[in-house]
């Protein structure tokens, strides 16, 4: 196995990361798998090539960072990814099933089932409070109001905003609105989470926080994370790196192992 180098000296401060390069057909039972995806736009006479040809599997469980320079094609294949868009060439599979004959309303039940989402922007309902924007997505599952109210109490407790609940976006940092994100992402217990440069708009510090709480809810609760970021810290923690440029995979790890040890 490529950069596989053991070796243990003791008092040493260091870091043995085993990766393994990702092909197609490597993880049995992939959680989501892509399939020569292509994304092309038309404009006028010209077409925009967006992506071009991305195929990729994502193992259930896996933290996955997506990397690459502005303008790459990153938010097109977490939209992609997230079943907020489809290819204009090419499938995507969610747990084998070929999503391509899916309805645009039988998309959007298993969104709202399956997969959180966490924007840049936050996109919170200004007018409504932390609580309500968390209970929003159980409406459409059927969730009765007193368990939608519970468990939006719970979530928003998890994150640290007990005391902010009643509180509209607009009088909250910027932090504790993308932790309202956070929460709301969660309401409906999905399976995968992506979140498209969740601290992008956030100051370092706040940023830094969010991204434990990120990591937090990976390891409590063994979801799915696929976040695109800039930030070196979280593609530090992550189990598959995916790089892409100029709307092609430049390379796609996995992070088989990583052994710590401190002096
Ligand atoms: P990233 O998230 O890596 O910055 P994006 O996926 O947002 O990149 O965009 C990749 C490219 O696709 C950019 O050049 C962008 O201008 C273009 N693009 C994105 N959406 C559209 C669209 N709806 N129509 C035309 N071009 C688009
Ligand atoms: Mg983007």
């Amino acid at each position: 196995m490529p950069g596989s180098e053991n070796s243990t000296a003791a008092g040493q401060q260091n870091k043995l990361i085993l990766v393994e390069f990702l092909l197609p057909g490597m993880i049995e039972q992939p959680l989501i798998k892509l399939e020569n995806v292509w994304k092309i736009y038309q404009l006028g006479k010209v077409e925009l090539e967006i992506l071009k040809g991305i195929s990729l599997e994502i193992a259930p469980g896996n933290f996955v960072v997506i990397l690459g320079p502005s303008g790459s094609g990153k938010s097109t294949l977490l939209h992609i990814i997230g079943l907020l868009d489809t290819p204009t060439e090419g499938k995507v599979f969610l747990r084998n099933q070929d999503t391509s004959f899916l309805s645009e309303d039988e998309l959007a039940q298993i969104r709202g089932e399956k997969i959180g989402f966490i924007f840049q922007q936050f996109n919170l309902l200004q007018n409504l409070t932390a609580l309500e924007n968390v209970m929003i997505p159980m409406v459409f599952q059927g969730i009765s109001e007193i368990e939608r109210k519970n468990r939006a109490e719970f979530l928003l407790e998890s994150v640290g905003l007990k005391e902010r609940m009643m509180h509209r976006p607009f009088e909250l940092s910027g932090g504790e609105q993308q932790r309202i994100a956070i929460a709301r992402s969660l309401s409906n217990d999905p399976e995968v989470i992506v979140a498209d440069e969740p601290t992008g708009n956030l100051d370092s510090t706040t940023g830094k926080k969010i991204m434990e709480t990120l990591i937090n809810l990976h390891e409590k609760e063994q979801k799915t994370m696929i976040v695109v970021t800039h930030d070196p810290a979280i593609a530090d923690y992550s189990e598959q790196i995916i790089n892409i440029k100029d709307g092609q995979l430049v390379s796609n790890h996995l992070i088989t192992e990583k052994v710590l040890w401190e002096k």
